[in-house]
């Protein structure tokens, strides 16, 4: 394990977001604790997380908060391919069996799997119980656990079921990142450079200065990342117009990961948005072609290829052509109009993305 002080931030940071207070810091049990003490004390606290953070963590999380003594535990197994309604049920029926009302506490420890699913579960059991994200993985800490987004996959369709809900607290823990392996960091890592890529070229400059991906090279950037998202979700909070320019990479992102989910290969969700990025830097017009270039060595650099054939075009279409986002049957993108800033809204010709994607999969 790597070692927590040369990790440290020293001060626990905080930002306040829509109702949710969002708290930084390595080693976050007794602040976690205060606030369980003075804001849940009279609840039962249940917490959902899955078998590997269980395995990992689950006994310095309980030993370390004294408030989480008698928390019951769900443990649920791991994976993208649990984030389903059919789990949800089973959960809510667990809840029930617990006897949970509406004054009792959720606390999600995990990935984004766990915080999207458990705050979904939390948001509709007895139309609404509290919930707190204890985020887990790089991704979930800088993107997954903040902005209100819950839900569940439908088949191959990634987040379709869903309500926009927030926890009351956010815990950023990279105590939490030092069991995770390079892979998962990078994951991560792809989000975080999406966010300098719509919104902050500062941002993905320092990113791309990092040779090695690591929790040290990482962690002084986590801040910035959950900063810029914030900004972004306060001004648009269900996506009408401005947060749509988190979907960047995300159109074709979503469709390769939904492909992969359904062909039981499922690839991490960062390396699925890294993938869509370099497709839709490449369908930006406005974008120079020294940015596309830059965009496409970055990221080919750092991420594996994609393992997708070209044979698989037609049905990456018919995914996209379900995303949420579309409007009047159009595939609706974000793009870029250089490093640092995006436009929304964007239409493209089918037979251009068709060979944008002819061109990029093996
Ligand atoms: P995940 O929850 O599946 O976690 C990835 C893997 O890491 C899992 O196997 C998990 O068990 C393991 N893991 C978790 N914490 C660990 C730790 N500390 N040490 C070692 N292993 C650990 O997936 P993820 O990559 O965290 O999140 C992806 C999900 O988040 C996708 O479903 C995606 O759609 C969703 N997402 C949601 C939003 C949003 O705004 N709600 C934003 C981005 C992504
Ligand atoms: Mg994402």
């Amino acid at each position: 394990m790597i070692d927590l002080i040369y990790l440290c931030i020293p001060m626990v940071k905080n930002i306040q977001h829509q109702h949710s207070q969002i708290w930084f810091g390595t080693d976050l049990s007794e602040k976690l604790n205060d606030i369980l003490k003075s804001d849940f004390s009279n609840c039962k606290k249940i917490i959902i997380t899955d078998e590997t953070v269980f395995d990992l963590w689950i006994e310095n999380l309980i030993s370390s908060t004294e408030e989480l003594h008698d928390a019951e535990i769900i443990q649920l197994s791991a994976g993208e391919d649990q984030k389903t309604i059919e789990i949800c049920y089973q959960v809510w029926e667990s809840l029930s069996d617990y006897k949970i009302g509406r004054k009792d506490l959720i606390i999600n420890f995990g990935g984004g799997v766990i915080t999207d699913m458990g705050g979904f579960i939390a948001s509709t059991f007895k139309r609404g119980l509290n919930f707190i994200n204890i985020p887990t993985t790089l991704l979930s800490q800088v993107d997954a656990s903040v902005g209100g987004k819950t839900g569940v996959d439908l088949g191959p369709f990634k987040n379709q079921i869903g309500v926009f809900a927030n926890p009351k607290h956010v815990f950023i823990d990279n105590k939490y990142l030092t069991t995770l392996n390079e892979i998962e960091l990078k994951s991560g890592f792809a989000e975080m450079l999406k966010h300098g890529l719509i919104a902050n070229k500062k941002h993905w400059d320092n990113l791309t200065q990092i040779n090695e991906i690591t929790v040290a090279s990482v962690s002084p950037f986590i801040y910035d990342s959950v900063q810029i998202k914030h900004q972004i979700v306060e001004l648009d909070p269900t996506e009408k117009n401005g947060r749509k320019s988190l979907n960047f990479g995300h159109t074709v992102g979503h469709a390769f990961e939904g492909f992969l989910l359904q062909a039981g290969s499922l690839a991490p969700h960062g390396f699925a948005v890294a993938w869509g990025m370099v497709i839709e830097a490449e369908l930006s017009d406005q974008l120079p072609t020294a940015s596309v270039h830059k965009i496409k060595t970055e990221i080919k650099n750092r991420y594996s290829i994609c393992p997708i054939s070209k044979s698989s075009i037609p049905e990456l279409l018919d995914l996209m052509k379900n995303d949420k986002k579309n409007e009047n049957e159009n595939i609706n993108f974000t793009l870029l109009s250089q490093i640092g800033e995006s436009i929304i809204n964007q239409n493209v010709e089918s037979e251009k993305l068709s060979q944008v994607l002819n061109d990029y999969l093996a």
